[in-house]
């Protein structure tokens, strides 16, 4: 099969004919029909998390069963799947309670420890393949429905894990990036008032068609102060911060009112600070979000189905692309999410 693959960290891809997968014992192999290029994976590209190499990098697809392993029940040849971007091992506590990112047997990510999507086909554990529900047109639309598994899913899982309720004002800081930009559709659709924070004026008009009612320029502004003056001094009920440096989730926590949520994904893992007073006085909570459940992709997918909810994905390139393609990731220069066409 035809693949991209990365021979070291910080290399360019190379398009290589490499043996065709073969499923084993549990396993199944999909044909890969597009998938998504976003910023985690260039970190990957990049070298700036740990993987295995050489690689096949790439989690966010679409694609079609080819070929399933001794012992797989629940998948059968033609069915249309995305997959799921931990190896979570499917039978912990965790797992059964459907908190699968915390399972306490994770052996990595999908196209970092073992290969993903960037090539014709992929083969993963068969608990990974998650069915496409009728009414998605994947093979008009395999771009924008690889994505829903990570850019639409991760936000949705926000939505929950604040408790973000109609009416409420939530900050979304690096909105402009590729989860930010979703993070706003999603906080639109979930009917909150929506500010987006970022350093890239460039991406605002973006960012507003996606929903944001305002937008706060932090290269210009503080942005504490910005959202303290967009609710009349009340302070804002959740930030959501994809950049997570100790300076943006300071200035989150400072920017809640009562009751209001901060919730950090992403960044360096840097510490912060955070008045203990300030959280008893005005009930604040402090949340991490890890990936999302399987189950909250099967919700995403469902509302894409019903025409709910869109992916934006505004570049998307043939696999023999890829270099080009991450450039532009690279760079933040696209808007929304990317995505390579492959089958
Ligand atoms: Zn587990």
């Amino acid at each position: 099969m035809k693949a991209m693959v990365l021979k070291a960290p910080n290399t360019p891809f190379v398009l290589e004919n490499v043996p065709d997968p073969v499923p084993g014992p549990g396993e199944a192999v999909a044909r890969v029909l597009a998938c998504g290029s976003g910023l985690t994976i260039q970190h990957v590209k990049a070298g700036r998390v740990p993987a295995k190499f050489p690689l096949i990098i790439g989690h966010e697809i679409t694609g079609e069963i080819v070929e399933t392993g001794a012992g797989v029940a629940g998948l059968k040849t033609g069915d249309p799947v995305t997959a799921y971007f931990y190896l979570n091992c499917g039978h912990c506590r965790w797992c059964l309670s459907q908190l699968e990112p915390l399972c306490e047997n994770l052996a990595g990510n999908v196209g970092r420890v073992c290969d993903g999507g960037y090539a014709e086909y992929i083969k993963l554990p068969a608990h990974l393949f998650i069915g496409l529900p009728e009414g998605l047109d994947y093979r008009r639309h395999p771009a924008e429905i690889g994505v829903i598994s990570d850019a639409i899913a991760t936000p949705y899982k926000v939505l929950r894990r604040a408790r973000i309720r109609p009416g409420e004002t939530v900050a979304v800081f690096g909105a402009g990036g590729g989860l930010g930009i979703h993070m706003i559709m999603m906080a639109r659709w979930a009917r909150a008032r929506v500010i987006a924070v970022d350093i890239a004026p460039e991406k605002f008009d973006a960012c507003r068609k996606a929903g944001a009612d305002e937008v706060v320029d932090a290269s210009q502004t503080d942005a504490g102060t910005a959202l303290m003056d967009l609710t009349d001094g009340r302070g804002i009920d959740v930030a959501v911060d994809f950049v997570s440096a100790t300076s943006t989730l300071e200035a989150g926590v400072a920017a809640l009112g009562r009751h209001g949520r901060l919730v950090t994904l992403g960044g360096a893992g840097k510490p912060f600070q955070v008045s203990s007073m300030d959280m008893l006085h005005k009930e604040l909570d402090l949340l991490g979000s890890r990936y999302v459940t399987r189950r909250e992709i099967i919700d995403c997918l469902d509302l894409a189905a019903r025409g709910e909810i869109w992916p934006i994905v505004t570049d998307i390139r043939p696999l023999e692309a890829a270099e080009a393609l991450h450039e532009r990731v690279e760079k933040g220069e696209v808007i929304g999410r990317a995505a390579l066409l492959i089958g």
